[in-house]
């Protein structure tokens, strides 16, 4: 008997539910908490229809932990997967400690008023996690997530010693909309618009965002211009691979795309501190989040897929050695599924199976981890069961 509480019913949360209910011989109970509970019972009831399975809903506010406490007392779960915005990851780890419940997510902490993030803030938590008896586990969606998963296998089986890692992000689809993102516009656009940064000798080289690219080619996709962005799992994996000497994150943009980004930023419209407005405050981002389409809507005329992986460099046997290992998802097979698109699928999917690897035993270190820390073997193993099989490349050209 594994009871799951999944927190966030948006596109991510949609896909975890439905694969939580795909696999509901460890998830016995399943139930879906967010802000408007009605989305959670339109969910539920679309789980029913699709996979036979009874969800319960309720509503919470995860920005209040008297609220959260509350709603983990009620349910009493093994385990809550955080699938809300990263400005919840500390209030629901604060309810999971006082309630006694694990912890996962897909996303690191990032305060309201600022956009930035980084996993000192829930680091600091390892000690009352490990305390308790408790696990969380940290950036489990794809990147961070398979990301890491892929990083922790290639060192496991193909080196002794990995020393350039590249993750590189392609979405190669078509949502025929001028502009849209694929998931929470307010926090996708938080942050494409930072400055870049990667990872070099020891020291992080800081970039103007967005201001390094190229093209780099993708399989079933061909070359797409490519840009370089800071990303959360570089700060874990440098920490736990320590031979690293350069680690760097890419990800695809379109013209379009990146040409209303830009006006976005130049009319004030990505301003994320409040202003005056008809004599109310308004934050410019979240204005603009409520008319840009909600990603959760774009699965329907979708096509193309996505196409994400690592490329690494390294040592085996006194040996250079290359390693490309990635998914290709198809929107459309991803919307078929799940009513959602291949973003919040290549997110949902991997959510679901770390808590599978919780609540099955095979990843049960106590205390604050990210996913690389783990056997990324079982992990390996159901992401070709689960709907992102992987794909590898033994030396061959990386372009990087
Ligand atoms: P959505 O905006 O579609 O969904 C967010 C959900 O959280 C909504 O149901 C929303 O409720 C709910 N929510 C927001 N604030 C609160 C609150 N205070 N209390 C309770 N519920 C709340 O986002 P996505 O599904 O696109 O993304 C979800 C998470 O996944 C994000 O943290 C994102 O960063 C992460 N992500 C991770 C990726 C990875 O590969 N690791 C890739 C893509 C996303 P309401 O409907 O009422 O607003």
């Amino acid at each position: 008997m594994s009871k799951v509480l999944i927190i966030g019913a948006g596109g991510v949360g949609t896909v975890v539910a439905h694969k939580v209910a795909q696999n509901a011989d460890v998830f016995t109970d399943i139930v879906i908490a967010s802000r408007t509970k009605s989305k959670c019972d339109v969910l539920a009831a679309d789980i029913e229809k699709r996979e036979g399975v009874k969800v319960t809903t309720d509503s919470v506010d995860a920005d209040s932990v008297p609220q959260l406490v509350a709603l983990l007392k009620k349910h009493q779960p093994k385990l809550v997967i955080n699938v809300a915005l990263p400005y919840q990851d500390l209030t629901i780890m604060d309810a999971c400690l006082e309630c006694g419940v694990n912890y996962l997510d897909t996303a690191n902490y990032e305060p309201k008023d600022e956009a930035h993030f980084e996993y000192s803030w829930q680091w600091a938590y390892k000690d009352k996690f490990e305390k308790a008896g408790l696990t969380a586990i940290l950036g489990c969606g794809f990147d961070p997530g398979v990301s890491g998963v892929y990083t922790a296998y290639a060192a496991k089986h193909h080196f002794d010693e990995i020393q350039y890692l590249d993750i590189v992000d392609c979405n190669a689809g078509n949502h025929h909309k001028a502009f849209a993102t694929n998931f929470n516009p307010e926090i996708n656009i938080r942050e494409i618009t930072q400055k870049g940064r990667f990872y070099e000798n020891g020291k992080w080289v800081e970039t103007g965002a967005l201001e390094i690219h190229k093209p780099l080619s993708y399989p079933n996709v061909g070359p797409k211009e490519s840009y370089l962005m800071y990303h959360e799992e570089l700060e874990s994996l440098v920490k736990n691979y320590p031979t690293i000497k350069r680690a760097r994150f890419w990800m695809t943009f379109g013209q379009e795309y990146l040409t209303h980004l830009r006006v976005i930023q130049d009319i004030g419209m990505a301003r994320i501190d409040e202003v005056e407005y008809n004599g109310m405050k308004i934050v410019p981002l979240q204005f603009l989040k409520a008319v840009l389409p909600n990603p959760q809507d774009l699965g329907e005329n979708y096509e193309g897929e996505t196409s994400i992986g690592c490329r690494i460099r390294g040592l085996k046997d006194g040996k250079q050695k290359t390693y490309y290992v990635y998914n290709n998802c198809s929107h459309h097979a991803a919307f078929l599924e799940t009513g959602m698109q291949g973003v919040s699928y290549t997110t949902g999917v991997p959510a679901m199976i770390g808590a599978l690897m919780f609540l099955t035993g095979k990843w049960n270190m106590v205390g604050v981890h990210n996913v690389e820390e783990f056997d990324p073997d079982p992990f390996m193993e159901q992401l070709n069961k689960q709907g992102l099989p992987w794909h590898e490349v033994i030396d061959g050209d990386l372009e990087l």
